[in-house]
């Protein structure tokens, strides 16, 4: 049967790519169709969205317009493909259709996203009925991922299932024209969440807004207040009292390890740091990520804040509750991870009575649980342009495309560190959020949860567990446990193709992944790696020196193990031995140790940057990894490019297998510091003429194996300083430099190379 339309009616399919899926998509089509009184659908497929939308020619074009020009704030339109096809009356209005799978990993739950300027006004407005309402949210924010329990994605399936929603609030939710429709944690003073505070022996002294009052309280007379956030509990303080910053440090148990701070607005965030325009966008944005930047000299923040760092990590309030806290105190929070040490972030409010309670002035809490938690998300600005340091919260569970299809479904479990998994299926992977150190049996059980609860979320059921060489790692045990097929991934392959993954290419590339370090398939610690890969395999065509690494796990607690090591190396033992009079007592047993052939022996180039740091004398041992090596790079930026002199390094070549030995740098650099010269002169060479002979050797590699484009990737990169100087002169040598931006170049990308590796493979 044949039907026709009424006259100067239009159909139009609309195909949508780009991040478009997960991101409240479906409802801003339909809630725009529909108040358009257009009939047609909206579903999600494998390729995006898929759009049909039948009307009058001016509304469907205006339908086409608002996809185009302001689609929901999490979407990022890549490509929208019009074609108009035959109008038909079959429509029943419009409809948002189940989504056509075909074989990809879907996730029906967007990320979480900071309050929007509607609603804020909203919080902000003495008339309104959320006027002051810590839990106000709409269809375009509020928590997602963090609450969600099972899918379908709808209300009984999220930690609001609870809460019974009142006249006004249901009204909102089944109206299409409102901006609630469908919003599945809807709320309100009267029918949702409330905040209550409790003391340290978890007795509630306050509830609603007199909780919020007593909670600001705390914290301007320099109080520490565990403050339940939409991933976890944050521990908070006055960031300007050093008082009170330094009373968490203490209770905390966190010696150096920079505190991120929650800023009330950006006019606050431009006093206390340097924001370009890429800084200023991700910190406003709706995923509210930490941005590391620049710290302005004098910036009113106590110096316990980040001790010895020139930058700050900052946030902007992305919760109500945030929003009403920060403006009330004022003033910039200290707001970190509410855990002890090393431990996952505190989510469950006994957990955190228990952990937290002992810590803090006061617990402000609220009645909507945390089903998983999620950490904040840390970007870098530094040379003009943003690093992902940890994707977590306001990025996970956003899938990413994969540059080869996984034929099977499949589940990558990351490294040990800064842990991530990813699970796979067609075209598409889901990286999780932030999980954390593994060795924490504490993060070894969040870990589980994470990856069962991935699993299920995107219904993905795993055929093939992807795991990385180290036998230690906890996630691979787990790998090698799970009874289905499993497929070991090196890990600096593994780093190469996560940079590959992002960049959608296959490869082959001239890899460098410098790191702390990982297995290598020589049973040796490999972390200063040149490989020539692709998503399918790599051949190791280079490496840093080898060096004895002297007491395993110490060395990375005490860089002046290493720099004994490499002076050892570098100018032979009666160097070694003065400079360890002047490092540790313990030198003479390091050395010895380091001289025996049954010692473990790596090529780590972040070992190398603790060496340098030791050895200039920024520090002996650090409170947490990569701190020596912060502290050089800091100490080097200081140094403009100009005014350094390179140091040199021995590049061989033997039997195609290319050395980088940095022992000549370290005998200059033990030379210079002898002769006093300043350490920032001293950094800013050893990172210089690192870059030049990383540079020269990656140049030479390409050109032998005829590739011509080079992969940088691996935590040493988040050194700007170093990666700046390499991308110049591999650019100057007419190759083309991938490096990461959407995935973190350290341990926590792991998962998504080890799931692009796995995918490949399984085209073989
Ligand atoms: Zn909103
Ligand atoms: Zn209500
Ligand atoms: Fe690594």
């Amino acid at each position: 049967m044949v039907e026709t339309a009424a006259p100067g009616t239009e159909r139009r399919r609309l195909r949508v790519r780009g991040t478009v899926q997960g991101v409240g998509f479906r409802p801003f089509v339909y809630r725009h169709a529909v108040a358009l009184s257009l009939t047609g659908f909206v579903c999600n497929d494998a390729e995006g969205v898929l759009i049909e939308a039948q009307g009058p020619e001016p509304a469907v074009a205006e339908l086409c317009r608002m996809v185009l020009e302001c689609p929901p704030p999490l979407a990022r339109v890549d490509e929208v493909r019009t074609t108009t096809v035959a109008p038909g009356r079959g429509d029943d209005g419009f409809r948002i259709v189940e989504s056509t799978g075909h074989g990809a990993a879907s996730v029906p739950v967007s990320v979480d996203v900071a309050t929007c300027a509607a609603c804020l006004a909203e919080v902000d407005d003495p008339t309104d009925r959320r006027h002051g309402y810590p839990f106000a949210n709409c269809t375009d924010c509020g928590p997602r991922y963090t609450i969600v329990r099972s899918v379908p994605y709808d209300r009984p399936g999220t930690t609001m299932a609870g809460f019974a929603m009142c006249g006004p609030c249901r009204a909102e939710y089944d109206d299409p024209a409102d901006r609630r429709f469908h919003a599945q944690p809807n709320a309100c003073p009267v029918c949702g969440p409330r905040l209550r505070l409790a003391d340290a022996a978890g007795a509630v002294v306050a509830e609603g807004d007199a909780a919020l009052d007593r909670a600001v309280q705390v914290l301007v007379s320099g109080g520490t207040v565990a403050v339940k956030g939409v991933g976890g509990y944050h521990l908070a303080a006055d960031g300007t009292d050093a008082g009170a910053v330094a009373g968490l440090r203490r209770r905390k148990g966190r010696d150096d390890k920079p505190f991120a701070l929650m800023v009330a607005d950006v006019a606050q965030a431009r006093r206390l740091c340097h924001l370009d325009a890429a800084a200023l966008e991700a910190l406003t944005s709706p995923r509210r990520p930490v941005v590391v930047a620049p710290r302005r000299p004098g910036a009113p923040v106590a110096d316990g804040v980040a001790p010895g760092l020139p930058e700050l990590g900052l946030m902007l309030p992305y919760s109500p509750l945030h929003h009403l806290l920060a403006t009330r105190c004022g003033r910039p929070l200290v707001m970190t991870s509410g855990n002890l040490t090393d431990d996952p972030i505190a989510h469950l409010d006994e957990d955190a009575a228990a952990r937290l309670g002992p810590l803090v002035d006061g617990v402000l809490q609220h009645d909507r649980p945390i089903h998983i938690r999620c950490d904040d998300s840390v970007l870098r600005s530094a040379g003009g342009r943003l690093q992902m340091l940890r994707r977590s919260r306001g990025y996970a569970p956003e899938p990413m495309r994969l540059p080869v299809a996984a034929r099977r479904p499949l589940l990558a479990v990351g490294a040990e560190l800064k842990n991530t998994v990813t699970v796979a299926k067609g075209p598409t992977m889901v990286p999780s959020h932030h999980i954390g150190d593994l060795g924490h049996l504490a993060a070894y059980t969040s870990f589980l949860q994470a990856a069962a609860h991935l699993c299920r979320l995107c219904g993905v059921e795993p055929e093939v567990v992807v795991h990385d060489l180290h036998p230690e790692y906890l996630s691979t045990k787990f790998a090698l446990d799970l009874g289905i097929e499993t497929l070991a991934v090196q890990h600096h392959h593994a780093h190469v193709a996560s940079c590959l993954a992002e960049h959608g290419r296959t490869g082959p590339v001239l890899g460098i992944a410098f790191d702390g370090h990982g297995m290598g398939t020589d049973g040796t610690l490999w972390g200063g790696e040149f490989l020539l890969a692709d998503l399918r395999g790599f051949e190791r065509v280079g490496h840093l020196a080898p060096v004895a690494l002297p007491g395993g796990a110490a060395a990375v607690r005490e860089p002046w193990r290493m720099a004994v090591t490499w002076a050892r190396a570098a100018a032979g033992p009666d160097a070694a031995a003065a400079l360890g009079r002047r490092l540790d007592p313990r030198a003479p047993q390091v050395l010895a140790l380091a001289e025996r052939h049954d010692v473990l022996r790596t090529t780590s180039a972040g070992r190398l940057f603790d060496a340098v740091a030791a050895i200039v004398g920024i520090r002996g041992r650090v409170s947490y990894e990569g701190q020596a090596a912060v502290e050089l790079e800091a100490l080097a930026a200081t140094v403009p490019p100009g005014d350094a002199v390179p140091y040199r390094a021995d590049v061989d070549m033997t039997d195609g297998m290319l050395v980088l030995d940095p022992a000549p740098m370290i005998g200059a650099v033990l030379d210079d510091v002898a002769r006093g010269r300043p350490p920032a002169a001293v950094a800013a060479g050893f990172h210089l003429g690192l870059a030049a002979a990383v540079a020269s050797a990656a140049t030479d590699l390409a050109g032998r194996h005829g590739v011509g484009t080079v992969a940088l990737s691996g935590g040493v990169f988040q050194n700007v300083v170093l990666s700046r100087a390499v991308e110049v002169a591999l650019a100057g040598a007419g190759l083309e430099v991938l490096v990461h931006r959407h995935v973190p170049p350290n341990d926590g990308g792991i998962s998504v190379g080890q799931a692009a590796v796995a995918a490949a493979a399984s085209r073989r």
